[in-house]
């Protein structure tokens, strides 16, 4: 079987709510659908965040076609290692999610062409649904406790809400309505992007430990591992490095230096299913446990890890994922909108390959949006943040 041609196209689905955190804003999400056409009639499907933009996702995935066209979709690993030294793509991140796009897509070509969904082909179900957290976005403390109190009814055990503004004591009065709304059975995660000094970190974190919380993610920078390592040193709530682990490379040094308690793992950030599997790998050879990250992302990419993490045993957290806030999707019952999870699980799909489904009225419905409203709406860089030049660390 040969690939016979990559086809991009990017989408955008408006939020419920804007997303806020330490310096920046998003009211929606675009992502770039990837299909891959092969010789045979399958086609597989990818999806990739558009980050750092989408014109720099549009433009990897065109410089790819003279690797991918003509390979054949089963040799994944050949194709990726092409792709990383052949291409020189293998300076990672800005460039992976297109990467992990593609090789995603190759995955849902062999699944289809076996019979087999994905979660087969990668170890079979240790498990047999996915559990995500609920995204609390609004920086307001009212709608704070009314997200926390909806979270609680839709069966989610797992509220995650961003810190880092830009007093301390507004982050600790959020966490504290967020455990008067979702009552006292919730994991409470709070992230700062990195957003405080080691000072600020520990005055920040032990004063919201009144309220319980699950993990703190990322609290300092995440160039500083040593710093890391000082800060969970001296606070009692786990360390989740994100900033500091995008890469397998980049987890293998926070585990050298004892800068986190989990590891925050990207199949996006890091180019792809097979680095999102021996990532998991690489932390359960140190005892660790981890978590999917997300840049945001719509059902097909969402499908795809979910096949992954419930076929690899130390993924003992509540993953992240944006079906809290997203409005709509472009797959059919998979991914965006909180109806679609139980508990805050997504069951496997069951069908070969990814197992989802797309709908082509959404996906021309949000591709038309994309087109009228383009990147200034729903990217990273929204207008309003564009404005400001964070002052870093918050001390
Ligand atoms: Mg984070």
């Amino acid at each position: 079987m040969r690939i016979t041609a990559i086809r991009a196209t990017p989408v955008a689905v408006p939020y419920r709510t804007i997303e806020t955190w330490a310096f920046g804003r998003r009211s929606g999400m675009v992502s770039v659908l990837v299909e891959l056409e092969t010789d045979e009639g399958l086609v597989g499907l990818g999806e990739c965040a558009t980050y750092p933009s989408t014109g720099i996702v549009l433009s990897v995935l065109d410089s790819l076609k003279g690797l991918v066209v003509g390979a054949d979709p089963f040799r994944v690993e050949r194709l990726v290692q092409r792709i990383d030294v052949v291409g020189t793509w293998h300076h990672v991140k800005a460039t992976s999610p297109a990467i992990a796009a593609v090789e995603t897509a190759c995955w849902d070509i062999v699944g289809k062409a076996s019979g087999q969904p994905l979660v087969n082909l990668f170890g079979g179900r240790f498990r047999d649904s996915v559990e995500y957290f609920y995204y609390v976005a609004s920086p307001d403390i009212d709608a704070v406790a009314d997200e926390g109190r909806r979270a609680a009814a839709a069966g989610f055990r797992t509220c995650y809400l961003k810190v880092g503004s830009e007093r301390i004591e507004t982050d600790v009065a959020r966490v504290a309505a967020l455990r008067e709304g979702a009552g006292p059975d919730m994991s409470i995660r709070a992230d700062a992007n990195e957003a405080w000094s080691a000072g600020a970190a520990i005055r920040a974190v032990r004063a919201m430990e009144e309220y319980g919380l699950e993990l703190v993610e990322q609290p300092v920078s995440g160039r500083n591992l040593t710093q890391m390592a000082y800060v969970r040193g001296r606070i009692d709530t786990p360390l989740l490095a994100n900033e500091a682990s995008w890469t397998r490379y980049d987890q293998l040094s926070v585990i050298q230096h004892g800068a986190a308690d989990v590891l925050s793992v990207d199949n996006q950030m890091d180019g792809g299913l097979l680095n999102l599997k021996r990532s998991a790998g690489i932390a359960a050879a140190a005892g660790m446990t981890v978590l999917k990250h997300s840049l945001g992302e719509l059902g097909v990419a969402l499908a795809a890890a979910t096949h992954v993490i419930a076929a690899t045993p130390n993924f003992r957290h509540a993953n992240q994922a944006y079906g809290a806030l997203l409005t709509d999707d472009i797959t059919v019952g998979f991914g965006g909108g909180a109806e679609n999870y139980r508990s805050g699980h997504l069951p496997v799909p069951d069908g070969p390959g990814l197992g989802v489904e797309l709908d082509r009225d959404r996906v021309e419905r949000y591709a038309e949006l994309y087109r009228t409203k383009g990147d200034a709406e729903f990217t990273f860089h929204h207008p309003q943040a564009l404005t400001s030049a964070p002052a870093l660390p918050k001390f």
